[in-house]
C-alpha cells in the first residue's frame, strides 16, 4: 500500500447494492469495515429496490470511466427483474474485483489471470498457509455455481489436485466426499456433508453459510462430527468468510494498480 501511495496510486473500491436483502446489507457493512481497517477508499452506491436495468447499467459506466474508482463490485443477488448477467457484462473487466466477468473467468480457466474470485481464491490462501501441498491429492469440490464451484475446482486443478466436482444430479455424493483428501463444500445446505462422508485425515474447506430457522449460523459441513475424522477443518462462522474479504481487498489493490487510479 505505501509503494501504491509513493506512486501517486489511492485504492477506492466502488460497492453497489441494490435493494435491502439484510444478508447483502450486513456483507457490503464488512466489505466497508476491510475497506477502512486496510485503507482502501470505500463508496458505497445504496440503490432502491425500485431501480432500472438502465439506471443500474448507467451507474456501472459512469464508474467505469472514473479514474479516481479503481474496483467495482455490485452485490448480488439483484431483486428481481434485475439482469445480473448483464450487469457483470457491464463492469469493465480491469475493475471487476469479483472476477465475475467473462474476461476474468476465461483468464482464470487459461491459467494467466490478473483476479481470482474472492471465495475461491481465499480457500486457496488457506490451503497454502497451512502447509498443504494439493499435488497428487483427490480434491472433491461439492457445488458448481459460476462464483464458487466452478472457479475452485479450476484453481485446484492449478495446482495439480485430482478434482471431482459434485452437484445436486451427483448419484452416490457420500462415495464421492469419502474419496477425498481435500473436501470442500459449496452447497448451501445445511450440515449436508455428515462424518461419515468424510475420509480420516481428509482436509474439509467448508465454504456454506446458512442461517437456520433459530439465527445460528451453520456450514455445509456437520462440524462436530467432521472435526473428528479431519487433520484440517475451516470452521463456520470464522474460516472462509473472512478471508473471502480479504482477497476482495487484495483484488483491489491490484485494479488500481492496472488502473493507475487516484493520479
Ligand atoms: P449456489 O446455490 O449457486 O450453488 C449451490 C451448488 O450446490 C449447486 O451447484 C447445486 O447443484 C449444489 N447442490 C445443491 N444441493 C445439493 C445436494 N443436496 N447435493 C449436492 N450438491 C448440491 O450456491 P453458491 O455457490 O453461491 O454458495 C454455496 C454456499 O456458499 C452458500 O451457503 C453460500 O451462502 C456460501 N457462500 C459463502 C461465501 C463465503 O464468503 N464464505 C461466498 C459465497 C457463497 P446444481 O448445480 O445441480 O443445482
Amino acid at each position: 500500500m505505501e509503494a501504491l501511495k509513493a506512486k501517486g496510486i489511492k485504492p477506492a473500491l466502488a460497492v453497489i447494492i441494490v435493494g435491502d436483502d439484510p444478508a447483502s446489507k450486513i456483507y457490503v457493512k464488512n466489505k466497508k469495515l476491510a475497506c477502512e481497517f486496510c485503507g482502501i477508499e470505500s463508496l458505497e452506491y445504496a440503490l432502491p429496490a425500485e431501480t432500472t436495468q438502465e439506471e443500474l447499467i448507467a451507474l456501472i459506466e459512469k464508474l467505469n470511466n472514473d479514474h479516481n474508482v479503481s474496483g467495482i463490485l455490485c452485490q448480488l443477488p439483484l431483486p428481481k427483474g434485475l439482469d445480473e448477467e448483464a450487469v457483470i457484462n457491464t463492469i469493465k473487466y480491469e475493475k471487476d474485483v469479483d472476477a465475475f466477468h467473462p474476461v476474468n473467468v476465461g483468464k482464470i480457466m487459461i491459467g494467466n489471470f490478473d483476479f481470482l474470485p474472492c471465495t475461491p481464491a481465499g480457500v486457496m490462501e488457506l490451503i497454502k498457509e497451512s502447509g498443504i501441498d494439493v499435488t497428487g491429492k483427490k480434491c472433491v469440490v461439492v457445488g458448481r455455481s459460476n462464483i464458487v464451484g466452478k472457479p475452485m475446482s479450476m484453481l485446484l486443478l492449478h495446482k495439480n489436485g485430482t478434482v471431482t466436482v459434485c452437484h445436486s444430479k451427483t448419484q452416490d455424493l457420500a462415495a464421492e466426499c469419502r474419496e477425498a483428501d481435500i473436501l470442500v463444500a459449496a452447497v448451501g445446505v445445511p450440515e449436508l456433508i455428515t462424518g461419515d462422508m468424510v475420509k480420516e485425515g481428509a482436509v474439509v474447506i467448508d465454504v456454506g453459510m446458512n442461517r437456520l430457522p433459530d439465527k445460528r449460523l451453520v456450514g455445509d459441513v456437520a462440524f462436530d462430527e467432521a472435526l473428528e475424522k479431519a487433520s484440517a477443518i475451516t470452521p463456520v462462522p470464522g474460516g472462509v468468510g473472512p478471508m473471502t474479504i480479504a482477497m476482495l481487498m487484495k483484488n483491489t489493490v491490484k485494479a488500481a494498480e492496472l488502473n493507475q487510479t487516484g493520479k
